[in-house]
Protein backbone atom coordinates (compact mmCIF):
# COMPACT_ATOMS: atom_id res chain seq x y z
CA UNK A 1 0.00 0.00 0.00
CA UNK A 2 1.35 3.33 -1.19
CA UNK A 3 1.80 6.43 1.25
CA UNK A 4 1.58 10.44 0.35
CA UNK A 5 2.03 12.26 3.35
CA UNK A 6 1.86 14.97 0.31
CA UNK A 7 -0.99 13.65 -1.46
CA UNK A 8 -2.91 13.91 2.15
CA UNK A 9 -2.34 17.49 2.91
CA UNK A 10 -4.34 20.69 3.00
CA UNK A 11 -3.60 22.60 -0.15
CA UNK A 12 -3.08 25.65 2.02
CA UNK A 13 -0.34 23.46 4.77
CA UNK A 14 1.14 22.32 1.34
CA UNK A 15 2.71 25.65 0.48
CA UNK A 16 2.35 26.78 3.45
CA UNK A 17 5.77 28.98 4.48
CA UNK A 18 6.48 28.62 7.94
CA UNK A 19 6.92 30.89 10.53
CA UNK A 20 10.95 31.19 10.88
CA UNK A 21 11.56 32.01 14.36
CA UNK A 22 15.45 34.08 16.00
CA UNK A 23 16.02 30.72 17.22
CA UNK A 24 15.74 29.03 13.44
CA UNK A 25 17.85 31.72 12.08
CA UNK A 26 20.47 31.69 14.11
CA UNK A 27 21.46 28.49 16.44
CA UNK A 28 24.75 28.32 17.50
CA UNK A 29 26.85 30.32 20.49
CA UNK A 30 27.23 34.07 20.42
CA UNK A 31 28.34 36.29 23.10
CA UNK A 32 25.82 38.88 23.06
CA UNK A 33 22.21 38.00 22.27
CA UNK A 34 20.37 40.75 20.23
CA UNK A 35 18.31 38.74 17.39
CA UNK A 36 14.58 38.30 19.36
CA UNK A 37 13.79 41.57 21.06
CA UNK A 38 13.85 39.41 24.85
CA UNK A 39 14.06 41.42 28.08
CA UNK A 40 18.04 41.60 28.00
CA UNK A 41 17.90 42.06 31.63
CA UNK A 42 16.36 39.21 33.13
CA UNK A 43 13.31 38.46 34.87
CA UNK A 44 11.57 38.69 37.84
CA UNK A 45 12.05 34.79 38.68
CA UNK A 46 15.73 33.87 40.52
CA UNK A 47 15.63 31.23 37.60
CA UNK A 48 15.80 33.26 34.44
CA UNK A 49 13.25 32.60 31.60
CA UNK A 50 13.65 35.73 29.81
CA UNK A 51 15.25 33.60 26.88
CA UNK A 52 12.82 31.83 24.17
CA UNK A 53 12.99 28.29 24.61
CA UNK A 54 14.53 25.39 21.96
CA UNK A 55 11.37 25.33 19.01
CA UNK A 56 12.36 21.88 18.58
CA UNK A 57 12.81 20.80 21.92
CA UNK A 58 16.14 18.66 21.11
CA UNK A 59 17.48 17.87 24.96
CA UNK A 60 13.76 16.38 25.79
CA UNK A 61 13.83 14.66 22.50
CA UNK A 62 17.34 12.96 23.00
CA UNK A 63 16.21 12.38 26.49
CA UNK A 64 13.03 10.98 24.70
CA UNK A 65 14.76 8.77 22.32
CA UNK A 66 16.86 6.85 24.83
CA UNK A 67 14.18 5.78 27.09
CA UNK A 68 11.82 5.10 23.64
CA UNK A 69 14.23 3.46 21.26
CA UNK A 70 12.78 5.91 18.44
CA UNK A 71 15.60 8.28 16.87
CA UNK A 72 14.48 12.09 18.00
CA UNK A 73 13.89 12.80 14.34
CA UNK A 74 10.92 10.59 14.63
CA UNK A 75 9.45 12.50 17.85
CA UNK A 76 7.07 15.54 18.03
CA UNK A 77 6.47 17.31 21.51
CA UNK A 78 2.86 19.02 22.02
CA UNK A 79 1.34 21.02 24.60
CA UNK A 80 -0.47 17.86 25.66
CA UNK A 81 -1.64 15.00 23.52
CA UNK A 82 -4.86 17.48 22.45
CA UNK A 83 -2.21 19.95 20.58
CA UNK A 84 -0.99 16.54 18.57
CA UNK A 85 -4.37 15.65 17.81
CA UNK A 86 -5.35 18.93 16.55
CA UNK A 87 -2.91 19.61 14.47
CA UNK A 88 -3.25 16.72 12.60
CA UNK A 89 -6.92 18.03 11.60
CA UNK A 90 -5.43 21.63 10.63
CA UNK A 91 -2.64 19.47 8.85
CA UNK A 92 -4.61 17.10 7.13
CA UNK A 93 -8.08 17.99 6.78
CA UNK A 94 -9.91 20.68 4.73
CA UNK A 95 -13.13 21.86 6.49
CA UNK A 96 -16.59 21.14 5.08
CA UNK A 97 -14.94 18.25 3.07
CA UNK A 98 -12.97 15.68 4.49
CA UNK A 99 -13.80 13.41 7.53
CA UNK A 100 -12.54 10.78 10.17
CA UNK A 101 -13.68 7.87 11.69
CA UNK A 102 -13.78 6.92 15.58
CA UNK A 103 -14.51 3.73 17.24
CA UNK A 104 -16.80 5.22 20.06
CA UNK A 105 -17.33 4.99 23.09
CA UNK A 106 -13.79 6.62 23.07
CA UNK A 107 -11.62 9.78 24.36
CA UNK A 108 -13.75 12.52 23.71
CA UNK A 109 -11.21 14.87 22.09
CA UNK A 110 -11.17 13.42 18.77
CA UNK A 111 -14.47 14.76 17.96
CA UNK A 112 -14.28 17.85 19.87
CA UNK A 113 -11.44 18.71 17.88
CA UNK A 114 -12.84 17.67 14.43
CA UNK A 115 -15.56 20.01 15.05
CA UNK A 116 -13.56 23.02 15.97
CA UNK A 117 -12.16 21.86 12.71
CA UNK A 118 -15.45 22.12 11.02
CA UNK A 119 -14.64 17.90 9.75
CA UNK A 120 -17.26 15.45 9.64
CA UNK A 121 -16.69 12.55 12.77
CA UNK A 122 -17.95 9.00 11.33
CA UNK A 123 -18.17 6.46 13.94
CA UNK A 124 -17.43 2.71 14.19
CA UNK A 125 -18.98 1.89 17.51
CA UNK A 126 -16.97 -0.77 19.18
CA UNK A 127 -18.19 -4.15 19.44
CA UNK A 128 -20.14 -5.42 22.49
CA UNK A 129 -16.66 -6.97 23.92
CA UNK A 130 -15.22 -3.60 23.26
CA UNK A 131 -13.34 -4.56 20.04
CA UNK A 132 -13.00 -2.49 16.83
CA UNK A 133 -15.80 -2.95 14.19
CA UNK A 134 -13.85 -3.70 11.07
CA UNK A 135 -16.51 -4.33 8.79
CA UNK A 136 -18.48 -1.12 9.96
CA UNK A 137 -14.99 0.75 9.81
CA UNK A 138 -14.29 -0.38 6.15
CA UNK A 139 -17.67 0.31 4.89
CA UNK A 140 -17.21 4.12 6.54
CA UNK A 141 -14.20 5.08 4.27
CA UNK A 142 -14.40 6.58 1.51
CA UNK A 143 -12.06 9.04 -0.46
CA UNK A 144 -12.52 12.18 2.02
CA UNK A 145 -11.49 9.92 5.00
CA UNK A 146 -8.16 11.53 6.19
CA UNK A 147 -7.81 9.60 9.83
CA UNK A 148 -8.62 6.63 11.81
CA UNK A 149 -8.42 7.30 15.38
CA UNK A 150 -8.03 4.30 17.18
CA UNK A 151 -7.43 4.27 21.50
CA UNK A 152 -5.65 1.43 23.03
CA UNK A 153 -6.11 1.20 25.51
CA UNK A 154 -9.16 2.70 25.08
CA UNK A 155 -10.48 5.31 27.73
CA UNK A 156 -13.14 4.74 28.84
CA UNK A 157 -14.19 1.13 28.58
CA UNK A 158 -10.08 0.40 29.44
CA UNK A 159 -8.98 -2.45 26.97
CA UNK A 160 -7.05 -2.92 24.32
CA UNK A 161 -7.58 -3.31 20.64
CA UNK A 162 -6.68 -6.61 19.38
CA UNK A 163 -3.30 -6.28 18.11
CA UNK A 164 -4.55 -7.93 14.93
CA UNK A 165 -6.99 -5.81 14.37
CA UNK A 166 -4.75 -2.78 14.18
CA UNK A 167 -2.61 -4.21 11.87
CA UNK A 168 -5.45 -4.67 9.50
CA UNK A 169 -6.84 -1.21 9.52
CA UNK A 170 -2.90 -0.02 8.95
CA UNK A 171 -2.70 -2.33 6.32
CA UNK A 172 -5.45 -1.48 4.20
CA UNK A 173 -6.15 2.47 4.88
CA UNK A 174 -4.26 4.67 2.48
CA UNK A 175 -4.61 7.65 5.00
CA UNK A 176 -3.20 8.38 8.37
CA UNK A 177 -3.84 6.18 11.13
CA UNK A 178 -3.38 7.23 15.17
CA UNK A 179 -3.39 4.61 17.98
CA UNK A 180 -3.37 6.63 21.11
CA UNK A 181 -1.39 4.82 23.65
CA UNK A 182 -2.04 7.31 26.24
CA UNK A 183 -2.26 4.27 28.95
CA UNK A 184 0.11 1.89 27.96
CA UNK A 185 2.74 1.86 30.90
CA UNK A 186 -0.43 0.31 32.83
CA UNK A 187 -0.56 -2.70 29.90
CA UNK A 188 0.53 -6.08 29.69
CA UNK A 189 0.02 -5.11 25.96
CA UNK A 190 2.97 -3.82 23.58
CA UNK A 191 3.02 -0.63 22.14
CA UNK A 192 2.80 0.10 18.53
CA UNK A 193 5.79 2.23 18.84
CA UNK A 194 8.32 -0.36 17.43
CA UNK A 195 5.95 -0.88 14.13
CA UNK A 196 6.81 2.62 13.09
CA UNK A 197 9.51 1.31 10.76
CA UNK A 198 6.62 -0.89 8.99
CA UNK A 199 3.87 1.62 8.73
CA UNK A 200 4.53 5.30 7.34
CA UNK A 201 0.77 5.70 7.89
CA UNK A 202 1.21 5.13 11.79
CA UNK A 203 0.93 8.09 14.41
CA UNK A 204 1.49 6.76 18.04
CA UNK A 205 0.37 9.31 20.88
CA UNK A 206 1.84 8.84 24.37
CA UNK A 207 1.46 11.32 26.87
CA UNK A 208 3.60 12.35 30.54
CA UNK A 209 0.15 12.85 31.81
CA UNK A 210 -0.41 9.73 33.11
CA UNK A 211 2.19 6.96 34.18
CA UNK A 212 4.68 9.94 34.69
CA UNK A 213 2.26 11.43 36.56
CA UNK A 214 3.24 15.26 35.09
CA UNK A 215 -0.72 16.25 34.11
CA UNK A 216 0.08 19.91 35.49
CA UNK A 217 3.17 20.27 32.36
CA UNK A 218 1.42 19.16 29.55
CA UNK A 219 2.99 17.44 27.00
CA UNK A 220 2.69 14.86 24.99
CA UNK A 221 4.57 12.93 22.07
CA UNK A 222 3.64 11.63 18.77
CA UNK A 223 5.67 8.98 16.67
CA UNK A 224 5.53 9.08 13.39
CA UNK A 225 7.74 8.83 10.27
CA UNK A 226 9.76 11.84 9.48
CA UNK A 227 7.74 13.00 6.85
CA UNK A 228 4.77 13.48 9.16
CA UNK A 229 6.85 14.77 11.68
CA UNK A 230 7.95 17.40 9.35
CA UNK A 231 4.49 18.27 9.26
CA UNK A 232 3.63 18.66 12.34
CA UNK A 233 6.76 21.03 13.05
CA UNK A 234 5.73 22.86 10.27
CA UNK A 235 2.26 23.95 11.57
CA UNK A 236 2.72 24.04 15.16
CA UNK A 237 3.31 27.50 17.10
CA UNK A 238 7.07 28.03 17.19
CA UNK A 239 7.83 27.98 20.67
CA UNK A 240 4.99 25.30 21.80
CA UNK A 241 6.90 24.04 24.80
CA UNK A 242 8.03 26.03 27.62
CA UNK A 243 11.19 26.67 29.06
CA UNK A 244 9.80 25.19 31.98
CA UNK A 245 7.92 22.21 30.63
CA UNK A 246 11.20 21.02 28.98
CA UNK A 247 13.49 21.66 31.88
CA UNK A 248 10.93 19.60 34.46
CA UNK A 249 10.55 17.22 31.43
CA UNK A 250 14.17 16.33 31.16
CA UNK A 251 14.65 16.37 35.22
CA UNK A 252 11.39 13.70 35.20
CA UNK A 253 12.64 11.53 32.30
CA UNK A 254 16.07 11.09 34.69
CA UNK A 255 13.71 9.24 36.94
CA UNK A 256 12.68 5.71 35.31
CA UNK A 257 12.84 3.73 37.69
CA UNK A 258 10.65 6.33 40.09
CA UNK A 259 8.16 6.15 37.41
CA UNK A 260 8.36 1.98 37.07
CA UNK A 261 7.45 1.92 40.64
CA UNK A 262 4.65 3.92 40.47
CA UNK A 263 3.25 2.01 38.03
CA UNK A 264 3.84 -1.27 39.80
CA UNK A 265 1.85 0.15 42.60
CA UNK A 266 -0.91 1.54 40.49
CA UNK A 267 -1.46 -1.92 38.56
CA UNK A 268 -1.65 -3.72 42.08
CA UNK A 269 -3.52 -0.90 43.04
CA UNK A 270 -6.10 -1.97 40.75
CA UNK A 271 -6.17 -5.20 41.46
CA UNK A 272 -6.62 -4.69 44.53
CA UNK A 273 -9.71 -2.62 43.93
CA UNK A 274 -11.12 -5.14 41.40
CA UNK A 275 -10.76 -7.49 44.20
CA UNK A 276 -12.94 -5.14 47.05
CA UNK A 277 -15.50 -4.07 44.19
CA UNK A 278 -16.16 -7.91 43.34
CA UNK A 279 -17.30 -8.55 46.77
CA UNK A 280 -20.11 -5.25 47.15
CA UNK A 281 -23.59 -6.19 45.92
CA UNK A 282 -24.14 -3.07 44.04
CA UNK A 283 -21.30 -3.48 41.36
CA UNK A 284 -22.94 -5.28 38.54
CA UNK A 285 -19.47 -5.97 36.65
CA UNK A 286 -15.91 -4.74 36.38
CA UNK A 287 -14.59 -4.52 32.84
CA UNK A 288 -11.04 -5.77 32.26
CA UNK A 289 -8.45 -3.07 32.73
CA UNK A 290 -4.86 -2.05 30.75
CA UNK A 291 -5.36 1.46 32.04
CA UNK A 292 -5.06 3.05 35.70
CA UNK A 293 -8.94 3.10 35.95
CA UNK A 294 -11.97 0.81 35.96
CA UNK A 295 -15.17 0.53 33.79
CA UNK A 296 -17.58 -0.78 36.66
CA UNK A 297 -21.26 -1.48 35.50
CA UNK A 298 -23.71 -0.82 39.12
CA UNK A 299 -27.33 -0.82 39.73
CA UNK A 300 -27.81 3.13 39.63
CA UNK A 301 -25.13 4.78 38.57
CA UNK A 302 -26.26 8.18 39.37
CA UNK A 303 -27.61 7.28 42.58
CA UNK A 304 -23.97 5.76 43.64
CA UNK A 305 -22.37 8.89 41.72
CA UNK A 306 -24.33 11.09 44.18
CA UNK A 307 -23.97 9.03 46.95
CA UNK A 308 -19.99 9.06 46.72
CA UNK A 309 -19.98 13.05 45.95
CA UNK A 310 -21.93 13.26 49.00
CA UNK A 311 -18.71 12.24 50.85
CA UNK A 312 -15.97 14.17 49.00
CA UNK A 313 -15.47 11.31 46.49
CA UNK A 314 -16.11 12.40 42.67
CA UNK A 315 -15.46 9.82 39.95
CA UNK A 316 -16.74 9.72 36.41
CA UNK A 317 -20.62 9.14 35.61
CA UNK A 318 -20.24 7.77 32.02
CA UNK A 319 -23.76 5.86 32.25
CA UNK A 320 -24.83 8.46 29.32
CA UNK A 321 -22.24 7.13 27.01
CA UNK A 322 -22.66 4.16 24.35
CA UNK A 323 -21.94 0.87 25.54
CA UNK A 324 -21.52 2.37 28.78
CA UNK A 325 -24.71 2.18 30.04
CA UNK A 326 -24.49 1.89 34.12
CA UNK A 327 -21.23 2.62 34.18
CA UNK A 328 -18.95 4.96 36.31
CA UNK A 329 -14.97 5.58 35.58
CA UNK A 330 -12.69 5.11 38.48
CA UNK A 331 -9.49 6.19 38.86
CA UNK A 332 -6.93 4.32 40.81
CA UNK A 333 -5.91 6.43 43.80
CA UNK A 334 -3.69 5.88 47.01
CA UNK A 335 -4.03 2.69 48.82
CA UNK A 336 -6.06 5.04 51.32
CA UNK A 337 -7.85 6.98 48.83
CA UNK A 338 -8.98 3.64 47.56
CA UNK A 339 -9.84 2.23 51.42
CA UNK A 340 -12.02 5.09 51.65
CA UNK A 341 -13.92 4.57 48.11
CA UNK A 342 -14.52 0.70 49.21
CA UNK A 343 -15.74 1.99 52.70
CA UNK A 344 -17.67 4.83 51.47
CA UNK A 345 -19.13 2.70 48.57
CA UNK A 346 -19.89 -1.00 51.66
CA UNK A 347 -22.42 1.59 53.45
CA UNK A 348 -24.55 1.97 50.37
CA UNK A 349 -28.05 1.50 51.33
CA UNK A 350 -27.25 -0.72 54.08
C1 LIG B 1 -5.64 11.46 29.34
C2 LIG B 1 -5.60 11.12 27.88
C3 LIG B 1 -4.69 11.77 27.03
C4 LIG B 1 -3.74 12.79 27.56
O1 LIG B 1 -3.98 14.04 27.10
P1 LIG B 1 -2.92 15.19 27.46
O2 LIG B 1 -3.41 16.33 26.65
O3 LIG B 1 -1.57 14.69 27.03
O4 LIG B 1 -2.98 15.40 28.93
C5 LIG B 1 -4.64 11.40 25.70
N1 LIG B 1 -5.43 10.44 25.22
C6 LIG B 1 -6.31 9.79 26.01
C7 LIG B 1 -7.14 8.71 25.45
C8 LIG B 1 -6.43 10.12 27.36
O5 LIG B 1 -7.32 9.48 28.13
Amino acid sequence: MSFDVNALLRDNIRSLVPYSSARDEFKGEARIFLDANENSLGSPLTKWYNRYPDPLQWKVKQALSQIKGIPPEHIFLGNGSDECIDILFRAFCNPGKDNVIINPPTYGMYEVSAHINDIEVRRAVLLDDFQLDLVHLENLVDENTKIIWICSPNNPTANSMNREDVEIVLNNFSGIVVVDEAYINFSRHKSFIQELKDYPNLIVLQTMSKAWGLAGLRLGMAFASAPIIDVYNKVKPPYNISQATQELTLQALGEVEQVNDMIRILVSQREQLVKDLTRLPLVLKIYHSDANFLLVKVADAKAVYEYLLDDGIVVRDRSKVELCEGCLRITVGTEQENKDLIAVLKRFLS
